[in-house]
């Protein structure tokens, strides 16, 4: 999977460069393009047609990786620190499964939304709410 992340990527940076259209693209336009691809992959899940969902969850990756190479582009932060952030969420949210610990489906519920309201919290604090 590796390999063909590389690749994906790849082709999205000689997009980025060399397609007259992907080239004048903004954060806001491909933004529009992933509300819209999201919402035929929900109706792609609701028909039950796997091919189409796989075809609008390409669609999806594609408008986010180049969302983030644009921003990356724009010095606003990089792919490297989305990866980081997300796995850094997932891992506050979810500390049992890096513990070693079972919980019920009702624990992992409490747990996740406790963390999350503590970091409501603190970002409260930290914009001055
Ligand atoms: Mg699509």
């Amino acid at each position: 999977m590796k390999k063909e992340f590389e690749e994906l990527v790849e082709i999205l940076h000689i997009c980025r460069s060399n397609c007259p259209w992907t080239s004048r693209q903004t954060i806001e336009s491909y933004a529009k393009e992933a509300f819209s691809e999201a919402e035929e992959m929900v109706k792609a899940v609701e028909k039950k047609d796997h091919e189409n969902l796989k075809e609008e969850l390409g669609d999806m990756l594609w408008d986010t990786l180049m969302i983030a190479h644009i921003a990356e582009q724009q010095g606003l932060f990089t792919a490297k620190e989305i990866m980081q952030s997300i796995v850094e969420k997932i891992k506050r949210r979810k500390p049992y499964l890096f513990e070693g610990r079972k919980v019920t489906i009702e624990e992992a519920g409490r747990i996740w939304e406790e963390v999350k309201a503590k970091e409501k919290l603190s970002a409260g604090k930290r914009n001055g709410c």
